[in-house]
């Protein structure tokens, strides 16, 4: 239960097992992959070119930076958690200029507050954003940020990889210019994958820069005329692509995932609360995963590993300034389930009790308790 890689449903470890031929050669392959990227632009709700790379969903974060960024170029990097910070890594590797725009932590980024940061610091070539900040759980309102950015000529980079398939992303409504996800997080696929949008606009950054990409695999021009010219950078890894076209098709043919997602986080953060335990966000909660602050004098691995030893639930701390400080539960893609959310909520309950915490209610029957009204009143 952790905020991924998440559980991998058996029909993708099924597919994952097909007999395969050499992808480079199989034009069969070409269509294939084809259909894949047009399947994940369904999910995306866009029309722009989708790819997929050979690589966890960082190589997504840097190929969109490699190819967009230009030694000098001024790149806004929108920082309220712990990828959105890193992002500025990855514009300064290829000779980026960053300019941060810093949020409250705590908090999804104020809108207006940075319109009007943007407004006082002038241009910017592209702006990045990430749209669920896991080690957080922060989920930040791009369906305003990206157009307000757009609309003053900055391009968007969105790194939603823990966001995708859990939260509504509508990349051509909101003008994204490039939106990448990773195969290991609400998809459910094992990771291994990512996969980006890529906009008129962000080509045509690419096509008139006046250095060449500073790389080749992370370099997406290469990735344009794949199918005319019937040639891939490199050999595609062709089961992990099968895989996640299968997982694809599972989101895309479960017509209430995004309500299940909000039904259950919803119902989880009340039940946290009302045992007496503090959510970590104040505002702008991701339903894909959530943060809760450890209690005083509680160690939380020791706490981990007794959920994990006693109950086999596996859940997450964090990283960076969170170790230590948070615990969260991934409750995004194959784990976004009533029965395996109120389990962890009651082996949560039995080890945090067991190391002296005591809950003010039953946080497991809570959860039941409200999943079960809101199915009713949904209906
Ligand atoms: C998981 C994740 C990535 C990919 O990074 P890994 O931690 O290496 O899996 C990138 N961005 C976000 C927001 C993520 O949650």
């Amino acid at each position: 239960m952790t905020p991924g890689p998440t559980q991998v449903r058996e029909n993708v470890r099924l597919a994952r097992a097909i007999e395969t031929t050499n992808p480079d050669l199989d034009l069969q392959f070409y269509d294939f992959y084809r259909d894949t990227c047009d399947r994940i632009g369904q999910l995306l709700k866009t029309k722009n070119h989708v790819r997929i790379l050979s690589g966890e969903g960082i190589l997504g974060l840097e190929a969109a930076c490699a190819s967009l960024t230009e030694p000098g170029d001024r790149v806004l990097v929108i920082d309220n958690g712990i990828f959105g910070e890193g992002f500025a890594d990855f514009v300064k590797i290829y000779g980026g200029q960053v300019v941060f725009f810093k949020g409250d932590r705590r908090r999804q980024i104020d809108v207006d507050e940075l319109e009007k940061f943007v407004e006082s610091q002038g241009n910017f070539k592209y702006a990045t954003v990430v749209h669920c900040d896991t080690p957080s759980g922060v989920l930040n309102d791009i369906s305003r940020i990206c157009p307000m950015l757009k609309s003053k000529g900055i391009m968007t980079v969105v790194d939603s990889v823990s966001a995708i398939g859990g939260e509504e992303l509508k990349v051509d409504e909101w003008s994204i210019d490039i939106a990448l996800g990773g195969s290991q997080k609400c998809l459910s696929a094992p990771p291994g994958l990512t996969f980006l949008s890529i906009s008129h606009d962000a080509y045509n950054a690419m096509e008139n820069r006046k250095t060449p990409i500073a790389s080749f695999y992370c370099n997406l021009l290469l990735w344009k005329d794949y199918y005319e010219k019937k040639w891939f950078p490199y050999t595609p890894p062709a089961s992990d692509i099968i895989g996640l076209r299968q997982a694809v098709d599972n989101v895309l043919e479960d017509g209430d995932i995004l309500s299940r997602h909000k039904r259950i986080a919803e119902a989880l953060r009340k039940a946290v609360r009302e045992a007496g335990l503090s959510l970590y966000i104040k505002d702008g909660f991701s339903n894909t995963v959530t943060a809760i602050e450890v209690p005083e004098g509680i160690d939380e691995s020791a706490l981990r590993k007794d959920m994990l030893e006693r109950f086999n639930v596996m859940i997450a701390g964090s990283f960076g300034y969170l170790a230590g400080k948070v615990l969260r539960i991934g409750h995004m893609g194959e784990n976004a389930r009533v029965d395996y959310v109120s389990y962890t909520l009651f082996a949560l309950q039995k080890s945090l009790e067991s190391f002296g915490f005591k809950c003010r209610c039953d946080m497991a029957k809570t959860f039941m308790d409200l999943i079960d009204r809101n199915q009713r009143l949904d209906k």
